[in-house]
């Protein structure tokens, strides 16, 4: 059957034969029986690993089949137990890995979910912001500049709309949509104008179209997988551990190869010694490390959501750790976007809003009609969509008794220039039965230059120099107040020849009125400004707001040093990108800029070597978000080009979100840290027990199957508890990581080396003491194996606190502690069951034994622990010396 040509219909009858109302949209119950026999938008086919294919991938590695091979070696050897044994071991290692790289695949898919379209729709009469999985044939949907087109739409009105098609014609020019019908049935997808289709990108206007195909049946989703997913790289870290991981394989077989042919050299039987040498290489190498990393990125992605902060690239999660500086937009971010209408200023004087303002004479009842007409936001009854701005002014006409609707019905619109952040107001031409006329809002400075009369007292008046002066010293004194200033002005008798030309029609304007309007801080962002100080990390406010208002928000919210300054945009043009650089780290407030200038200020910061994050909104910002180092995009107010280019979407477009998400990502990376110092020091500890024993000439302290229950109860569980600690109090009081700085840094290999040579002396030590030669090796070996384990669970909470073990409560982690606990019981497990002793070949332990353990186990956390406790002590006395 051929598919609908729904561009050869007029807008009208496709709304006919889908049976839909422009105006209305489908009524809600209409929607529910679309999706039953239609199903739901979707197009991309989420491929996920299978369950089975990820349990079995844990067992396609190297070192596995090694470990294989020596299995099948001993079986055919006869020795069935050890074989059985490690198959065991094997087995549960993969059960293991494979319920860490599910978690984290599972957290991935829920932040693709989470990063799903959404589309604003009018449906049962009601405008509503939905995802854009959930629309039917039929809905009516509501398009603006930015807007990705959520399904294969048929336009239904058009107001300068341009949408760039690329991504499914090829062709690079943007097209400019229209609604009238194509009498070409075979016009190709680049020459239905009247037609948008899903994924392409509505670059400027604004227009209503009705949904006409969705999911699999779009052009899109026929050649489905063109869409972009959100990323999810690996990040440069995983990439560095990846390098490290071989060097160490290296470095690990080399040890291995000395401990073997020592061995063999010394006498010992050529299999037992393959046999040490194979699990040897299997507990020296950290194969959990890429596994346990992956899981610390994600489960720290996901608390990231939880504080409503969504990353779109992986990669960013270490980025946010060096952020210096933030630069912020104001409305919305730093303050609340509630904007309330206080103060009016209509016939040289300022007004309260009230009930009765309509009655006041004709300049109000111009200056509220002015403010409903040009205004593109939805009075829905007592609940409004739209732009705050906007709506703010639409209450005020609403309270002060104007009939919003009948207004409206009364002047239809018949154009419109849109509000665009670079010219700062937005105009509409009406029809009326006296002629078109021409009604503006905007930024009341800027307007002020395009008006030559005023209206006063009802009279158009040619604007002098003293009323100029008194609109401005009006303007001064509510922005002086923080509030927004908005301008409105009017013409009467406008011709189509010049409301086609947006500077043709926004000149020579009347000037109404000043409408001021507050729009406080958010409460929460005073306490995250104070905490970014505290991390060394710079604020700076980006907005499109008046330099005073602007500057009077950041005194409030108390972020401006003293000497701070203030730049405006028209400043910023005249300067050149060097003096811009010599200035840049002083200036705290940018007001009045147009997103181009974003993008001249990410680079001057980043020129002087700053790690950058920006946020952005509206389509233009989409440069200066893909130029920062962290690019944030605004989840509820953003458009979809923003949120595409952005690492960073702020659910709640709140600043304190991003300060928030700076500490987690500061967070998971010191739990990395933390999870690399735990694994390598164990398995330096555990290579330098076999090697040890095997320089001095001690026979091996531990057999095979213990180095690898070793390596199964110590680095798997405790080491993701590890991985999704608690952040340490002075996290946010530390300047940033530089972008440069090592993983080893700030002595983590000196860490890593002490202790784990401790571990192994200390573990040679405890075989040692044990040891009579002739005498039960097995007592030796077992007490050995308990005080390795132990060593390395011990171990394990010192590595939580980059000072010492004493710096913090071992049980705030508690699924550390649980970890740790079922990793000791497993340990008694294999010395105290009878039938499990012949097996890992231990013997019981008595009290002294137990003595022997614990000392040696504890020596090399406490003994370490206790030495930066003294060189703390003596820093803080020097420190009381000197004051
Ligand atoms: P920020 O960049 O911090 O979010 P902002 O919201 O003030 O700041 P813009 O949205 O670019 O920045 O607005 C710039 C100016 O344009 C505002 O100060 C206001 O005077 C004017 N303005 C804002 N919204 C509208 C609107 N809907 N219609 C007309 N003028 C507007």
């Amino acid at each position: 059957m051929e598919a609908t040509k729904w561009f050869v219909q007029t807008a009208e009858s496709c709304v006919k034969e889908l049976s839909s109302d422009a105006m209305q949209g489908l009524p809600l119950a209409v929607v529910q029986q679309r999706h039953q026999t239609g199903g739901y938008n979707e197009w991309l086919s989420g491929k996920r690993t299978s369950r089975m294919v990820l349990f079995l991938q844990q067992f396609n590695d190297f070192m596995v089949f090694v470990l294989l091979a020596a299995t099948v070696l001993s079986a055919v050897l006869g020795e069935m137990l050890d074989a059985v044994a490690i198959v065991a071991i094997i087995l549960i290692n993969g059960v293991l890995g494979y319920i860490q790289e599910n978690r984290a695949e599972q957290s991935l898919h829920a932040l693709r979910a989470l990063s799903a379209p959404m589309a604003k729709v009018r449906r049962a009469g009601k405008v509503e912001v939905i995802a854009a999985r959930e629309l039917v044939p039929g809905d009516i949907v509501l398009l603006e500049s930015g807007d990705r087109i959520p399904a294969d739409v048929r336009w239904l009105s058009t107001m300068h709309v341009v949408v760039e098609e690329s991504a499914l014609t090829g062709e690079s020019m943007p097209v400019e949509k229209s609604i009238e019908a194509i009498a070409d049935r075979d016009a190709p997808l680049g020459d239905r104008l009247n037609m948008g289709y899903l994924g392409t990108l509505v670059q400027q206007g604004t227009g209503t179209a009705i949904v006409v195909a969705i999911g699999s049946d779009t052009e899109m989703g026929k050649i489905a997988g063109l869409m972009k997913e959100v990323e999810t790289l690996r990040t440069p870290l995983q990439n560095r551990l990846e390098q490290l991981g071989k060097v160490l394989i290296v470095v690990s077989i080399i040890l291995t190869a000395i401990v073997v042919i020592a061995g063999i050299w010394r006498g010992q039987p050529i299999l037992d010694m393959i046999w040490a040498g194979v699990s040897l290489a299997v507990a020296a190498i950290p194969e959990g490390l890429p596994a346990v990393v992956t899981i610390a990125l994600a489960l720290g992605v996901q608390r990231m959501i939880k504080r409503n902060a969504i990353i779109r690239k992986l990669p960013s999660v270490e980025t946010l750790g060096c952020v210096e500086v933030i630069c912020s937009d104001k409305t919305g971010t730093l303050t609340q976007n509630k904007m309330t209408v206080t103060h009016m200023w209509v016939d040289g004087a300022f007004h309260t809003p009230h009930g009765k303002m309509l009655a006041q004479g004709q300049s109000h009842a111009s200056m509220l009609q002015a403010m409903t007409l040009c205004n593109n936001a939805q009075w829905n009854g007592g609940d409004a969509i739209g732009d705050p701005t906007e709506i703010a002014l639409l209450a005020v006409a609403e309270q002060s008794g104007l009939n919003l609707t009948h207004v409206n019905a009364a002047h239809p619109r018949v154009y419109e220039h849109p509000f665009d952040a670079s010219r700062k107001r937005m105009s509409v031409i009406v029809e009326t039965s006296n002629g078109h006329h021409v009604y503006v809002k905007g930024a009341a400075d800027e307007l002020l230059g395009q008006c030559t009369h005023i209206q006063v007292n009802g009279e158009c008046k040619r604007l002098d120099a003293n009323q100029q002066q008194a609109i401005t010293k009006a303007m001064a004194a509510m922005a002086k107040q923080a509030m927004r200033v908005i301008g409105v002005a009017h013409r009467t008798n406008i011709t189509r020849t010049e409301w086609q030309d947006v500077t043709h029609t926004e000149r020579k304007l009347v000037f109404l009125g000043l409408v001021g309007m507050i729009d406080p801080p958010r409460e929460e962002v005073k306490v995250a400004l104070r905490k970014c100080k505290q991390a060394g990390i710079r604020t700076v406010m980006i907005t499109g707001d008046h330099a005073i208002t602007a500057e009077a928000i950041a005194h409030q919210l108390d972020f401006m040093p003293p000497g701070g300054l203030v730049l405006e945009g028209k400043q910023l043009e005249r300067m050149t990108d060097r003096e811009l650089e010599a200035k840049v780290d002083h200036i705290y407030v940018y007001a009045r800029v147009t997103p181009e200038h974003k993008l001249r200020i990410v680079r001057a910061l980043q020129r002087k070597g700053h790690v950058v994050a920006m946020t952005g909104d509206g389509v233009n910002d989409a440069p200066a978000i893909k130029t920062a180092d962290i690019g944030i995009a605004m989840g509820i107010t953003g458009t979809d080009v923003t949120k595409e280019a952005a690492s960073l979407v702020l659910r709640d477009d709140n600043f304190a979100t991003i300060v928030a998400a700076i500490e987690e990502g500061r967070n998971i990376y010191e739990n990395v840290r933390k999870v690399i110092r735990y694994l390598l020091a164990s398995n330096v500890g555990e290579i330098l027990t076999m090697f040890i024993a095997m320089m001095v000439g001690l026979p091996l302290p531990l057999v095979p199957i213990q180095i690898l229950w070793i390596n199964l109860i110590t680095d798997g569980l405790p080491a993701m508890a590890l991985g999704v600690d608690q952040a340490e109090s002075h996290l946010m009081q530390k300047k940033p990581r530089g972008a440069r700085e090592h993983i080893f840094a700030d002595r983590l290999g000196w860490k890593i080396i002490s202790r784990g040579v401790l571990i192994g002396l200390c573990t040679i030590a405890a075989f040692a003491i044990i040891y009579i030669p002739g005498a039960s090796l097995g007592h030796a070996q077992t007490v050995a194996f308990a005080t390795l384990v132990m060593a390395q669970l011990i171990h394990v909470f010192d590595c939580r606190s980059s000072r010492s073990i004493f710096h913090r409560n071992a049980l705030q982690n508690r699924p550390l502690v649980a970890s740790v606990v079922l990793s000791q019981v497993l340990l008694l497990l294999v010395i105290y069951i009878p039938f499990l002793q012949p097996i890992f070949q231990t013997v019981p332990l008595y009290i002294y034994d137990w003595m022997i353990v614990t000392i040696f186990a504890s020596i090399p956390t406490f003994l370490l622990g206790i030495l930066s406790l003294l060189r703390s002590k003596r820093k803080v006395t020097k420190i009381y010396k000197l004051s």
